[in-house]
């Protein structure tokens, strides 16, 4: 077991690219961390420098105690999963799981108690003398990931390893992964670009753009506390409501927008700063609330339904104010109908604001 710690870590590729500027966090020993952000955002560069598969421009890093920017990937004690494994066609799943054991001069015995540890974790115990081309897409990840069990590491490193599966098994594998993690204890770093996945696996969650890290934090606090613009839309589905407009203060403050405005019903000190300047005020689904199912709400504003999606136990309303588009999560029996106008409401509290200026 180890803590990860990287301090002003960079990652500059030989043809000039920045992928990573100074990045200065630690993993907890025994953490499930998270890496997310959209395709080419540097997540992959960033585990493979953990690793050791990819040299450190500047910054230091370090493995428990250990400083390793130097230090070769067979002596990092990490084991890594990639997106694309390939395990031997040639093999059983038994020799598959034990090979790097092996190889490494590990003794039969041990080989054999770590191999069958292993598959009666992931439930390969049946498949233990079939060949990979006889699994199941999901076998064949479990096989991967046991790979990676057996070696026993301090830190296991995972690269997006379920984009291959399809929808079902990558949410029984994800279960799959975070029992694993209880189960072993170890530091895990998992790496995916959907954020429905880092949310509900991910201890804390480390938000990546553009090779510059946006926020590291508790799902619920990112969630509720998004730093920028960026993390408030890219964690959330629907993604959150965001009106574009001026702060203006007259009876209260008001979002003064192209077509309209809104009373915000807030007072808040923070935006004294905004009055009279552009200002995005942001908005969960959840949190825009129609004044038909909240008979308390104060209306705030109209919009007309154009979509009405049933999603099992709830609806999504999509709608249209002015040139904004708008989505309000409502519950399963609301009677709201496509091509009708709404009463919008909110509760003051659960708005977000964000700085066109400053917020990426
Ligand atoms: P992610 O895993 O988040 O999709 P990567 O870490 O693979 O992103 O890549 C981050 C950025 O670095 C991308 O713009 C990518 O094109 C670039 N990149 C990756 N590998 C190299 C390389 N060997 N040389 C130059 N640029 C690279
Ligand atoms: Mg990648």
């Amino acid at each position: 077991m180890a803590a990860v710690t990287l301090d002003k870590v960079r990652k500059v590729y030989p043809n000039g690219h920045v992928a990573l500027k100074e990045a200065s966090f630690e993993i907890a020993d025994g953490e499930l961390l998270v890496l997310v952000g959209p395709s080419g955002c540097g997540k992959t560069t960033l585990l493979r420098m953990i690793a050791g598969l990819e040299s450190i421009s500047g910054g230091t890093m370090r493995i428990g105690d250990r400083v390793v920017n130097d230090v070769a990937p067979k002596d990092r004690d990490i084991a890594m999963v990639f997106q694309n494994y390939a395990l031997y066609p040639h093999m059983t799943v038994r020799e598959n799981l034990g090979f790097g054991l092996r190889l490494r001069g590990v003794d039969k015995a041990e080989v054999d108690k770590r191999v069958a540890a292993a598959s009666d974790m992931l439930g390969l115990d049946e498949r233990l003398d079939h060949r990979p081309a006889a699994l199941s897409g999901g076998q064949r990840q479990r096989v991967a990931l046991g790979r990676a069990l057996v070696r026993d590491p301090s830190v296991f490193l995972l690269d997006e390893p379920l984009s291959n599966l399809d929808a079902k098994l990558r949410l029984s594998t994800r279960v799959e992964i975070a029992r694993i993690h209880r189960r072993v204890g170890a530091t895990m770093v998992y790496v995916t670009h959907d954020q429905i996945e880092a949310m509900t696996l991910g201890q804390r969650i480390v938000v990546l753009n553009g090779g510059v890290i946006q926020q590291l934090d508790t799902p619920m606090n990112l969630y509720n506390k998004p730093a920028n613009l960026f993390v408030a839309g890219f964690l959330g589905s629907p993604a959150m409501n965001l009106f574009h407009g001026t702060l203006r203060r007259d009876d209260g403050l008001r979002l003064v927008m192209a077509d309209g405005s809104i009373t915000l019903g807030v007072d808040a000190p923070a935006l004294a700063a905004y009055i009279d300047k552009p200002l995005i005020v942001g908005l969960r689904p959840e949190d825009l609330l129609t004044t038909a199912d909240h008979p308390g709400i104060t209306e705030r504003l109209r919009a007309h339904v154009e979509v009405v999606e049933p999603v099992g136990n709830e609806v999504f309303l999509n709608m249209r104010h002015a040139d904004e588009e708008l989505v309000s999560r409502v519950p399963p029996h609301s009677s709201i109908q496509p091509g009708t106008d709404v009463g919008l409401g909110f509760h003051a509290g659960r708005l977000h604001f964000f700085d066109p200026e400053t917020t990426s």
